[in-house]
């Protein structure tokens, strides 16, 4: 397993490999780019097959995080952890607090969050240890009333206000009233979405894996409830995609029609030519992660203790991109994944006195 000629490896700035031999602790520790900020990116906890899974998985994770903050217009980096192990059986407090010193050695340059395995508790546990995490403490909403660290809220808002903005686009739309929208997963971010969505007049379809959570928006929102496979080929306007990533592929292709493809999940497109294919048959995407940036700007205001205000407008903004990137695509004639890169990059790499970075 090398790591300067893996080709995952992108010009990352540090990578750092932990053990614990302890807690049995075996997690590792992607910085990738450290020009705007200190890099900022979850923790995520997978039960990988392969130690060459998890660098994979780091890798590319930390580079997103890269483009997602520059292109949120955030002073931040892109980084991210993974720690090896099943998330529900394989964690101590001495393993969250071995990870937890990991995180504090690098001394701010890596800043750590809740990701998938991890929640608010682990977040307390690392916080134990380090005060270069988030998410761990309560604060404000906008209505006064006080919530926990999780950023979910705010990914659903993001990811609302864009597929609004794509819906405008795609169908010449402003009134969502009528409209058809199918949800993959109505777990954090897709139930929040969902009640947005309801609340503004679309039609549901939901499809989860858990039936707790079908059962919820069946009986709250009066949404129609399908098997996970048949999500893909509904008659509807908004495909959603809110539970896991790589499901733009070639056999959902074969039976997705929805004209606009808008959701929460990371990482959709299985590989990156699937972008060209979705541009080729007028199915308009909101690239990944100029939609879902909702979380890691609540994340950001949380940093720097900015008022739930400033964050919501900031959230908000996430229309703003995504319609610069859906004009852009017309006018270059590429893909909305090609011209998410290229903006994200560009802001990356204009110097600072022309970056609209925030706060
Ligand atoms: P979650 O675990 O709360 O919800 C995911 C839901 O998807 C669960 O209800 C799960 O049962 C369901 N699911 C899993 N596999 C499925 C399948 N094959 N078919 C249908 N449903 C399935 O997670 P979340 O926090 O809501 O995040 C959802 C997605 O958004 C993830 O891809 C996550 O990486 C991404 N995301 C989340 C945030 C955030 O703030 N939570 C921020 C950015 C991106």
């Amino acid at each position: 397993m090398s790591v300067f000629t893996h080709p995952d490896y992108d010009g990352h700035e540090q990578v750092v490999f932990c053990h614990d031999k302890a807690s049995g602790l075996r997690a590792i520790i992607a910085i990738h780019d450290t020009q705007l900020g200190p890099a900022l990116g979850g923790c995520r906890m997978f039960p990988y097959a392969s130690d060459e899974d998890a660098l994979r998985d780091v890798l590319r994770l930390s580079r997103g995080m890269t483009l997602k903050s520059s292109l949120a217009g955030l002073k931040l980096g892109g980084g991210k952890a993974v720690i090896i192990g099943d998330p529900h059986t394989g964690k101590s407090q001495a393993l969250l607090h071995a990870m937890g010193d990991f995180v504090d050695g690098l001394g701010g340059r890596y800043i750590t969050a809740a990701d998938s395995g991890t929640g608010d508790a682990d977040m307390q546990a690392f916080a134990q240890r380090t005060r270069h995490v988030l998410g761990a403490a309560p604060r404000a909403t906008l209505d006064g009333s006080i919530v926990s660290g999780d950023p979910s809220p705010s990914t659903a808002l993001g990811v609302f206000v864009g597929l609004q903005a794509a819906v405008k686009h795609r169908l010449g739309r402003d009134d969502l009233t009528g409209l058809k929208v199918a949800i993959q997963g109505v777990g954090h971010v897709g139930l929040s979405l969902a009640r947005r969505l309801k609340a503004a007049g679309a039609e549901l379809w939901v499809a989860d894996i858990f039936d707790a959570n079908v059962q919820q928006a069946m009986e709250e929102l009066d949404a129609h409830v399908v098997r996970p496979q048949d999500v893909y080929g509904l008659d509807v306007d908004v495909f959603a995609p809110c539970a896991m990533g790589g499901i733009l592929n070639e056999q959902t292709l074969e039976v997705l029609r929805a004209p606009v493809i808008a959701g929460a999940a990371n990482n959709q497109l299985a590989k990156p030519e699937i972008g060209a294919e979705l541009q080729r048959r007028d199915q308009l995407w909101a690239p990944d992660y100029a939609i879902n940036a909702g979380g890691i700007i609540d994340i950001y205001y949380q940093r720097i203790g900015g008022s739930a205000a400033q964050c919501d407008a900031h959230v908000r903004s996430i229309a703003g991109t995504l319609r610069e990137i859906f004009t852009r695509a017309v006018k270059e004639g590429c893909a909305t994944s090609i011209i998410a890169d290229r903006l994200a990059i560009e802001r990356l790499q204009a110097p600072l006195s022309q970056q609209r970075l925030h706060a």
